[in-house]
C-alpha cells in the first residue's frame, strides 16, 4: 500500500474515533525511533497516544550491571569488549566512557564474533564481552559462546544481561495503571521467536495486537489496523503484518542455538525491577565462560536515579516531556538516565525528533 493510501486509510479511521482513550504501546526501540523520526504522532488525533515500552536493551540494563562491569574492568589484565551504545550508560556513578577516559582498556565492536578474534590475539589478557540485548542479539551471542568453547578460548568470558521480551510485555499488561489497550509487537524479536509467540496479548488480555515492520508505512498500516478494531471495522484480533520477515514459528535454528547455550532465569530490568523468567544466562555446559562465576561477582539491585522518570516511561505511565530533566539537564550528549542514551531510547527519540505533548 502506498503512502497516500495509508494516510487516507488513517484519516478514515480517525473520523470514527469519538471520545475514546486509545493507548498503543510499541515495545521495540527501532519502532520507537521510526515513530518519532517519521512524525506519525503528529498525524494522530488527541484520543490516540503512542507510548514506548522497554524495547531498548540499553534502557533496561540495570545500574548494578554497569557497576559490576566496571568492577571487572578494574581487575588486573582485563579488557572489556562491548557494543558502542553501552559506553554512555551510567552505573551508580560512572559509565564505561568515563573509565575509558581514565585509561581503562575497552574495545567497541559491532559484532560479538569480534570478541573471538580479540581473545585469540590477546591470550595473555582476560577478555570480557558485555552481552546485552534481547532475543534478537542472543542467537549471535550463543553462536559466539559455542565457538569460544570449540576453539578453546579460555581467556574469553561473557557478562550477560540478555532479556526475553514476552515476560516483560506480560508484566506491563498486568500493571493496569498504564491502561494500555493495544500493542505493536516487537518485530525483531518476532522474527526470531515467531509471530505466534505474541498471540497471547490478544488471547489473554483481550486487546488488539499487531506485528509490523519498521518502515513508517509499516507502522502506519499497523496503527490503522489497530484503530479499525476500536472503531468496529474489524473484530479484536492478533495480526502479523510483517510476513515478509516474520513467520508463524520464527527462526528455529536461532531458537535451537539459544536453547543450547542459555537457561532462563529471573531478570533485573532497569527502573522496573525483577521480572520472573525474563533473562537468559549461560547454562551448566558453558558456565566456565560465565564472567559472573569466573570473577565471583555479586550483583546488587539499585533503584533508579533521583528525578529520572525512565521507570514510569518504560511502563507506559509517563511520556519523556513529563520529566523535569528532559532537554535541560538530560540530553543525548549528557544523559541522566538510560532512555536518553541510545537513539532507540524513548527520551532520545523524543528529544531528537519531537514527540507527543498531549499529556506533557
Ligand atoms: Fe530519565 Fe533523562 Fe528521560 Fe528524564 S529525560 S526520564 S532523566 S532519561
Amino acid at each position: 500500500m502506498n503512502d497516500n493510501r495509508i494516510v487516507e486509510r488513517l484519516n478514515r479511521c480517525f473520523e470514527d474515533i469519538h471520545d475514546q482513550d486509545i493507548r498503543i504501546m510499541e515495545v521495540c526501540g527501532t519502532h520507537t525511533r521510526t515513530i518519532s523520526k517519521s512524525g506519525i504522532r503528529y498525524l494522530l488525533p488527541k484520543e490516540v497516544l503512542l507510548l514506548s515500552g522497554p524495547g531498548c536493551p540499553v534502557c533496561v540494563t540495570p545500574e548494578s550491571y554497569v557497576d559490576m562491569a566496571i568492577e571487572i574492568l578494574n581487575l588486573e589484565g582485563v579488557v572489556l569488549v562491548t557494543f558502542g551504545d553501552m559506553m554512555k550508560v551510567k552505573g551508580t556513578r560512572f559509565c564505561l566512557s568515563d573509565k575509558q577516559a581514565q585509561g581503562s582498556k575497552i574495545i567497541v565492536v559491532y559484532s560479538p564474533e569480534d570478541a573471538l578474534t580479540i581473545a585469540a590475539k590477546n591470550r595473555d589478557k582476560l577478555i570480557v564481552f558485555i552481552a546485552v540485548g534481547f532475543e534478537t542479539t542472543a542467537p549471535l551471542i550463543a553462536v559466539t559462546v559455542r565457538q569460544a568453547k570449540a576453539r578453546g578460548l579460555n581467556n574469553l568470558f561473557f557478562f550477560t544481561a540478555l532479556k526475553c521480551m514476552e515476560p516483560a510485555i506480560r508484566f506491563i499488561l498486568q500493571d493496569g495503571r498504564n491502561k494500555i489497550n493495544a500493542m505493536i509487537c516487537p518485530g525483531h524479536v518476532a522474527s526470531i521467536k515467531g509471530a505466534e509467540h505474541f498471540r497471547f496479548i490478544t488471547e489473554e488480555f483481550g486487546i488488539p495486537a499487531v506485528v509490523c515492520g519498521f518502515e513508517s508505512q509499516d507502522i502506519a498500516a499497523g496503527i490503522c489496523l489497530l484503530l479499525e478494531q476500536f472503531t468496529g471495522k474489524r473484530q479484536i484480533e492478533f495480526v502479523n503484518l510483517y510476513k515478509r520477515c516474520v513467520s508463524f514459528t520464527g527462526n528455529t535454528m536461532a531458537q535451537r542455538m539459544m536453547n543450547e547455550v542459555f537457561d532462563i532465569a529471573d531478570g533485573d530490568w532497569r527502573g522496573i525491577g525483577i521480572i520472573t523468567n525474563s533473562a537468559l544466562v549461560l547454562n551448566d555446559k558453558y558456565e566456565h565462560l560465565d564472567a559472573v562465576k569466573r570473577f565471583g561477582i555479586k550483583i546488587e539491585q539499585y533503584s533508579s536515579p533521583v528525578n529520572c522518570l525512565c521507570s514510569e516511561i518504560l511502563l507506559g505511565l509517563k511520556l519523556p516531556y513529563q520529566c523535569r530533566l528532559f532537554g535541560s539537564v538530560c540530553i543525548p550528549e549528557h544523559p541522566s538516565g538510560p532512555c536518553m542514551v541510545s537513539s532507540e531510547g524513548a527520551c532520545a527519540a523524543h528529544f531528537r525528533y519531537g514527540g507527543d505533548r498531549k499529556n506533557g
